[in-house]
């Protein structure tokens, strides 16, 4: 007779790749994505306000030997950066998919002319870390090159370490520092409004779109712009200050009164204090056309559903 015993699942050893998290600098094992999980982010896309909720509970999921602080997906949420998150997702994407986005859609800054790219990511990954210990902030480029073998790939992660080490001796003064707690003020400068900006947590980023089903998309749109920003200082004429404006209906409120220009100025501030620590993916290229030497820089966020809802 045959053993017919309870089915309980596949015991598989799924392919893994390691990540450090440029913002929060956490060394993670993460495994690629099953047939459910691919599932579940395929039928988020519907839902725009669910997306957020299902990628942190996927890429939670994906975490290998979770370390004790981070044994729970709210413990996950608060100690993580957005920032940190498509890092995560590079990782998953290597061990999920390929090494290569296909068919990227390029057009040309100047004669605009376009072009469809297959791209080697590793090629084109760099990460920059936010001051920290500096053998664990190189880890993420090290395993990408050790990925796909050759001298190149060799050279190529030693000039990354390089770079690192350089610019650990420049902000040594912030190397304590943890991006979670860190706060700073900016003056806006056509509406003389103080800004105190953050880098947003996943759980920071859940909450503002909470229970937000029925908000327009150019208003989920603000929504997500404003998570970087914890309060607006309010200050007198003695730089006495008269108002801390953190709730969050105010800030949107306030932030849709603001000059065009302070918008910019704003993101681009947020960028250079927060956001550029991080992965990037850019292509440098020649267009065929004209000659132009062009920047592309790949989403990962996007080429992760790309290939998900495939
Ligand atoms: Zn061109």
């Amino acid at each position: 007779m045959d053993q017919q015993g309870v089915f309980t699942g596949f015991n598989i050893s799924y392919p893994t790749y390691t990540v450090v998290t440029p913002q929060t600098n956490r060394k993670l094992e993460v495994r690629c994505l099953n047939v459910s999980e691919v599932n579940k982010l395929k039928t988020s896309i519907t839902t725009a306000v669910k997306i957020p909720e299902i990628i942190n509970r996927v890429v939670f999921d994906s975490i290998k030997d979770k370390p004790e602080d981070l044994a729970t997906l709210k413990q996950f949420k608060k100690a993580i950066t957005s920032k940190d998150r498509e890092a995560l997702l590079y990782g998953i994407y290597q061990a999920t998919f390929a090494d290569t986005v296909e068919k990227l859609s390029v057009s040309c800054k100047e004669c605009k002319a376009s072009d469809t790219h297959s791209l080697v990511l590793s090629n084109i990954f760099n990460i920059e870390p936010f001051p920290s210990e500096l053998v664990e902030t190189y880890e993420l480029s090290k395993a990408v090159a050790t990925e796909d073998i050759g001298e190149d790939a060799e050279l190529e992660t030693i000039s990354r370490i390089k770079k690192v080490e350089e610019k650990n001796k420049v902000s040594k003064k912030d190397s304590k520092l943890n991006i979670l707690n860190r706060r700073e003020e900016i003056v806006l400068p056509k509406s003389n409004i103080t800004v105190v900006l953050r880098s947003p947590t996943l759980e920071m980023e859940e909450e503002s779109i909470t229970g937000k089903f029925a908000l327009s998309k150019d208003l989920l749109e603000l929504i997500s712009e404003i998570i970087v920003i914890d309060s607006f200082k309010i200050y007198g004429e003695n730089r006495e200050l008269v108002n801390s404006v953190s709730n969050r209906t105010d800030i949107l409120y306030g932030y849709q009164q603001l000059p065009l220009s302070d918008r910019q100025y704003l993101l681009d501030k947020y960028k250079e204090l927060f956001s550029r620590y991080g992965i990037s993916l850019v292509e440098n290229w020649t267009c065929k056309e004209c000659g132009e030497d062009n920047e592309t820089e790949v989403d990962i966020f996007t080429h992760f559903f790309r290939m998900a809802i495939r």
